[in-house]
């Protein structure tokens, strides 16, 4: 087996990484750092979880640093283009962490936010850029940003660019990067777009190829249980009486809910407990013993209040209300299923919700089960959406599970027949 020292990197990357608690290159690393480092193309067919961004940073940091130059305003030496902020925020904290010990400047830009600190970073000038494609070409339009000195560039997920309508953005900034550069692409699949999209762009490279380990989201049972909003106290209720719920997290949007929802527990005789913002750090902390110690079997909280959360054995984690966005729907469910244990996600879906949850079935690439042993809630939510407004409910094909495991529909879920338990799709099992 080989270690970082035996891909070639040098000591302050070394450093950096044992410093992280790397001991043990992935496979993706052992194949993809060498060659990058003799300068390859590369094509890389790999998902997020395999540390593919190590495989592509370190190789980049090391190259840069053989050949330094200053930091020039507006002209970033290595660019990496990624569809989402949460990605870009991601891999520019890779990049902090793995060339702690080589002082290059770095900026992350995305859209919906302010462009004005990023102007201001790009000024000062900083030789890596994470971006994603709609705010780099306008920063790049309005002349804030000049990629004719970029010597490094890579394009990550680019089948969720091209999912995410960003291939045409993706192309024009292609063509403004000289072609004395070294280019690397990475896909989670392969579709015909993308293969073409690669060709375009790379020169003579190496393919790589790797599939995942099973990530913790993988281990964790989901399920979906479709239910009006008024039911859902009724339903938390009513799973709870399982006593192999024994440590089970329930979280909720608002810091409002999480008390209410504490509350209708322990009107039940079900010991529960609060966590939130508003809360002082020694009652959060006073609730976070007791989850803990077992004193409290259910903790309620909110996402910002659990971060940071880190207690063993959790056996369910219940989307009370699921969350606007992907990213935290993986961390929410992140809290079971620790340490290669196993564990259970049920997330309660209303009417309202169906669109955050097809949102998170596409960023997480899967299709959920559904649990329809409360086959009537489902009855509740298409009624609900008739009320509101009457207008049919959306078709929606089944989504594929793109990694070729899991997807929904497994026997568990009681919806055999060929019928998916969505209400937006079975309307004759829903009405
Ligand atoms: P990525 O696929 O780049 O998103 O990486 C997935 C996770 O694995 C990140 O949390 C990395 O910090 C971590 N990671 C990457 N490479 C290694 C390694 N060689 N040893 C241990 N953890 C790693």
């Amino acid at each position: 087996m080989s270690t970082f020292t035996d891909l070639g990197l040098i000591e302050p990357l070394l450093r950096a990484l044992t410093a992280e608690g790397y001991t043990t290159p992935t496979p993706i690393q052992t194949q993809a750092i060498p060659m990058l480092l003799a300068g390859r193309d590369m094509l890389g067919i790999a998902q997020t979880g395999t540390g593919k961004t190590a495989a592509f940073a370190l190789p980049i940091l090391q190259r840069m640093s053989e050949n330094r130059t200053k930091a020039a305003p507006r002209c970033p030496r290595a660019l990496i283009l990624t569809p989402t902020r949460e990605l870009a925020v991601q891999i520019g904290e890779g990049f902090g962490t793995y060339g702690k010990h080589l002082g290059f400047k770095r900026a992350v830009i995305y859209g919906g936010v302010g462009q004005g600190p990023q102007v201001s970073a790009m000024n000062a000038g900083v030789e890596i850029l994470v971006a994603t494609p709609g705010r780099l070409l306008d920063l790049m339009n309005q002349r804030h940003i000049n990629l004719q000195h970029v010597e490094f560039l890579v394009l990550d997920e680019a089948d969720r660019m091209l999912d995410m309508g960003f291939i045409r953005d993706v192309k024009v900034i292609v063509s403004k990067i000289v072609a004395q550069r070294q280019t690397l692409l990475f896909s989670a699949t392969m579709p015909e777009a993308v293969m073409s999209l690669a060709k375009g762009i790379l020169k003579e490279y190496e393919r790589v190829e790797v599939t995942p380990q099973s990530t913790t989201v993988e281990r964790i049972d989901q399920r979906i249980m479709f239910v009006a909003r008024d039911d859902k106290r009724k339903l938390l209720v009513e799973l709870l009486k399982d006593k192999s719920m024994s440590r089970t997290l329930v979280f909720t949007r608002t810091k409002h809910c999480a008390n209410r929802v504490a509350e209708v527990l322990a009107k039940s005789g079900i010991s529960a407990d609060a966590i939130h913002g508003n809360k002082s750090q020694n009652a959060r902390q006073r609730s976070l013993d007791a989850f803990k110690s077992g004193r409290a079997r259910v903790l309620v909280a909110t996402d910002i209040a659990a971060r940071g959360i880190d207690v063993d054995g959790i056996s369910h984690v219940i989307n009370y209300e699921l969350p606007a966005d992907p990213e935290s729907y993986v961390h929410r469910i992140g809290r079971t299923a620790r340490a290669g244990t196993t564990g259970a996600a049920i997330s309660f879906c209303d009417a309202e919700e169906v669109s955050d949850l097809r949102a998170i079935e596409r960023a997480t690439r899967q299709s959920i089960a559904v649990d329809t042993t409360h086959a009537f809630h489902a009855a509740h939510v298409a009624t609900r959406s008739e009320r509101n407004g009457g207008q049919k409910t959306p078709q929606r094909q089944p989504q594929r599970n793109r990694s070729g495991r899991g997807g929904g529909g497994g026997g568990r879920n009681g919806s055999g027949g060929g019928g998916s338990g969505r209400p937006w799709e079975n309307r004759s099992r829903a009405a």
